[in-house]
């Protein structure tokens, strides 16, 4: 990184890699090419906002000013990349940062189509842009495939909007099907896929088709609950990363870097955490399905599920997020939920910590979950507490 090498930003990085490495081995030591000047181990944090020029007025690190790039943003945005087979990555200030400035960076009156079940607030964002006529907005069901108007809007559509597993019905829509899609029907259509709950461990979108992934770092990625974070994987750098990268840089929703460096650090764990959190889903799952006072489980792990066949070719393993119903009243789902003693009642997830959520309740007025829905965020505890709280507080 430094040793002389010029650097304006991620994608100037020199490649370290001697040779072809699982995605887990190169987690493990993100962000940790030893600093030539210090052998450091584990990568430094630079604070800098301004960096020096040179007597010819050039700018010998290849960074000018911290909005524009930092050397601690430029090891997290090459780390991002090389996981997700992204051509180039941007970092922003949270996973709704990064989805504002790449609907921010579309043409006056682009049409976007969304899948209806995606995170609330992209939904919420969305349909604030359409009422104010900065996009045309047209919501579709991606886990059953397009329908003829679906197909109408994606002959003009700019950007086709996914989210897989969804949140929170964990509905299951096959990337590599709506990509065909966008390149037969959609001459200016780019496919995107929210990948928040996946990760790159358990799905590349973009190795299957898609053209910008989306990340909330808050969440999996980070991993602790304590950084807010967001990215953007480019496939390409093509005329739309150059926009959404002037967005970034104008815009200034970067990114600082102690959280770049947070980052940084939960990434080295990832691959470890997703192993027990994944396997914990598919047992809580597996007892929810089983359970008298449940009505619906929601994972795609279960050979039951609608999405189960598409899941097992597209995923490595099946997410660690799961939710169910109750056939009960929201008040009563309430209840529930705040009889958990080891998940926690919060919003979020992909935490060390198991959280249960009432979604409906935490959505708020324009929310279209089941009133009964609980949501779970599997975390690192033993999962036999786990199915221990769930017993108790089920058993009412
Ligand atoms: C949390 C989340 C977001 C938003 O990210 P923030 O970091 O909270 O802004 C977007 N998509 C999904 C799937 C999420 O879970």
């Amino acid at each position: 990184m430094s040793g002389g090498t010029k650097m304006n930003d991620c994608t100037d990085l020199p490649c370290l890699l001697p040779f072809f490495m699982h995605i887990d081995s190169i987690l493990a030591h993100a962000g940790c090419d030893p600093d030539h000047d210090q052998e450091d181990a584990t990568p430094p944090i630079h604070l800098a906002t301004t960096f020096r020029r040179d007597a010819e007025g050039n700018w010998p690190s290849g960074h000018k000013y911290a909005r524009t790039s930092n050397p601690t943003r430029a090891r997290l945005e090459y780390v991002l990349a090389e996981i997700e087979s992204a051509s180039r990555a941007l970092a922003f200030s949270s996973g709704m940062a990064a989805a504002a400035a790449l609907l921010n960076s579309l043409d006056a009156g682009a049409t976007v189509m969304l899948a209806r079940d995606v995170y609330f607030g992209v939904r919420v964002l969305a349909t604030d842009m359409a009422v104010r006529d900065l996009i045309r907005l047209h919501l579709f069901d991606a886990h059953v495939g397009l329908n003829s108007e679906d197909l109408e809007a994606l002959a003009a559509a700019q950007l086709v909007w996914i989210e897989t597993p969804s949140n929170p019905l964990l509905q299951i829509s096959d990337i590599s099907l709506l990509a065909d899609a966008c390149r037969r029907h959609g001459p200016h259509a780019r496919l995107v896929v929210d990948g928040t709950w996946t990760t790159p461990l358990i799905q590349q979108p973009l190795t299957l088709g898609a053209d910008i992934v989306v990340h909330s770092l808050t969440k999996y990625m980070a991993g602790h609950s304590d950084v807010l974070g967001g990215a953007l994987l480019f496939a390409r750098e093509d005329d739309l990363h150059d926009r959404v990268r002037r967005t970034q840089e104008t815009g200034g929703a970067v990114l600082d870097p102690f959280s770049c460096w947070l980052t940084l650090r939960g990434l080295r764990t990832l691959s470890a955490r997703l192993r027990i959190q994944q396997e914990s889903a598919l047992t809580v799952a597996r007892f929810l399905d089983q359970h008298p006072r449940v009505t619906h489980v929601h994972f795609p792990g279960l050979g039951s599920h609608p999405g189960h066949a598409v899941a097992v070719r597209q995923m490595r393993g099946f997410g660690a997020m799961c939710s169910f119903q109750t056939g009960l009243s929201a008040e009563r789902t309430l209840q529930i939920t705040a009889r958990a003693q080891v998940f926690l009642q919060a919003t979020s997830l992909g935490g060390t910590e198991s959280l249960i959520e009432h979604r409906r309740s935490a959505e708020g007025e324009a929310s279209r979950t089941p009133e009964d829905l609980v949501r779970l965020s599997m975390g690192l505890e033993h999962v036999d507490d786990l199915i221990g709280d769930l017993t108790r507080i089920l058993n009412y």
